[in-house]
């Protein structure tokens, strides 16, 4: 008899993990959401490097309008001032099929959901009760429905519910005193980038990315800054800690911001119950400065589907041995970069740029900086 899997969560790693166990025919599965529908109009930019692409191509992802994806060949850094520094070929992690790719994250949902959206995901639900019943796992939802399954699959982000009914030892996520502003623009906004590159620029205490998400080179915009308060009431605080280090960047904060406030989660976490696996942001959040958040929960979701595929071993410990030696390696270059990018003394930003400049120059640095995560 097929196995059966509930996925809890329609995020990017819950709709991987689907889209593969659809494809293998070998399971019987369910995403349960909590909200009533896809993020479908959700305009805002996610970079996915090779990693992520690499195991997307598994699932034909190129047959996605190539209008509505970019692939930028380079990385430019700029100091805060809009000068450059350096620069990097992000091209050379690339092979034919597989490039560093950018696009909104609703064209890789609305990719995401295309086999499995009429026959696999419920909407509504939210789990209300769980228990052991003759070796399966026995799950209520607060419609009072319920799914046995063999496995639960915990996909629903951060903030994972699954993690709060499942795990003694909590794991809360913590806000690391930074706030994301985001918008999309339609040109460079007075700035001199080129619009065919990713832009990277350091200021104090904040760091900007902008990058094409499409062939029309409609801009996405995200600015990372230290704050100490997780609801930022007030985005023109925020706004004028930026223009003060560029006035330039004034008519980019003319755009229509959103905020969100930063969290990570402090510890990586075994499951403690044998037929519950965590995948993407439920196993482990990162923070967003090495843009790998979903290429890890693309990767989660692949690692775990082939366990469960071969059922061999203890895939319980095999998943969380070599998930979790991944998501260390990630979170370090993540942390780091966050600390690199926000340096507030002009002495220790000049210092940190003659480095930045020596090292990127450095093929194996390079790879093992960057190389052993997009080329996994
Ligand atoms: C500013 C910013 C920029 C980023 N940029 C990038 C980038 O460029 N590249 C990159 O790779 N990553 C990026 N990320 C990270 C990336 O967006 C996340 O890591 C990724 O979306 C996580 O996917 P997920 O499926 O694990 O979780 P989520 O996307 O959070 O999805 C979780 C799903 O579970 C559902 N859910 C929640 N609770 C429940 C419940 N109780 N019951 C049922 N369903 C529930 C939610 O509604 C949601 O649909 C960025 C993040 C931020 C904040």
């Amino acid at each position: 008899m097929k196995k059966k899997i509930a996925i809890i969560g329609s995020g990017i790693a819950g709709l991987t993990l689907a889209n593969f166990l659809y494809k293998n025919k070998n399971h019987d599965f369910m995403i349960y959401e909590k909200n009533d529908s896809l993020p479908l109009d959700e305009g805002y930019g996610i970079q996915l490097s090779t990693n992520s692409i690499k195991i997307l191509n598994k699932l034909n992802f190129s047959k996605v309008d190539s209008e509505k994806i970019y692939h930028p060949k380079d990385l430019d850094i700029y100091n805060i001032q809009n000068k450059k520094l350096c620069d990097l070929n992000l091209a050379q992690f690339n092979s034919n099929n597989e490039k560093y790719t950018t696009l909104q994250r609703s064209t890789l949902i609305e990719f995401l959901k295309d086999d499995i959206y009429t026959q696999h995901i419920r909407f509504g639900k939210i789990m209300k009760e769980v228990s052991e019943l003759k070796g399966k796992v026995l799950i209520k939802f607060d419609d009072n429905t319920n799914d046995l399954v063999d496995y639960v699959i915990g996909a629903d982000g951060i903030f994972s519910n699954t993690r709060t009914f499942f795990e003694k030892k909590k794991n809360k996520p913590v806000f690391k005193n930074a706030i994301a502003l985001r918008t999309i623009l339609n040109s460079t906004s007075g700035l001199d980038i080129d619009q065919s590159k990713v832009s990277l620029m350091m200021g104090k205490n904040c760091h900007l990315v902008i990058y094409p998400i499409n062939k029309n080179k409609d801009l996405n915009f995200v600015c990372i800054l230290r704050h100490r308060k997780n609801n930022p009431d007030n985005i023109k605080i925020l706004l004028d800690k930026i223009v003060k280090q560029n006035p330039n960047l004034k008519k980019v904060y003319e755009e229509d911001l959103k905020s969100w406030p930063l969290y990570a989660t402090p510890k990586i976490l075994p499951s403690s119950n044998s037929k519950v696996f965590y995948i993407g942001d439920a196993f482990n959040g990162f923070l967003p400065t090495l843009a790998q958040g979903a290429g890890q929960s693309i990767e989660s979701a692949y690692e775990l589907f082939n366990l469960i595929k071969n059922e061999r071993g203890d895939i319980q410990k095999i998943y969380f041995l070599e998930r979790s030696k991944r998501a260390k390696k990630v979170r370090r270059r993540s942390n780091f970069n966050f600390f690199l990018f926000h340096l507030s003394s002009k002495f220790m930003q000049i210092i940190r740029n003659f480095f930045m400049k020596f090292f990127l120059k450095r093929k194996s640095f390079v790879n093992s900086y960057l190389g052993t995560v997009y080329k996994n």
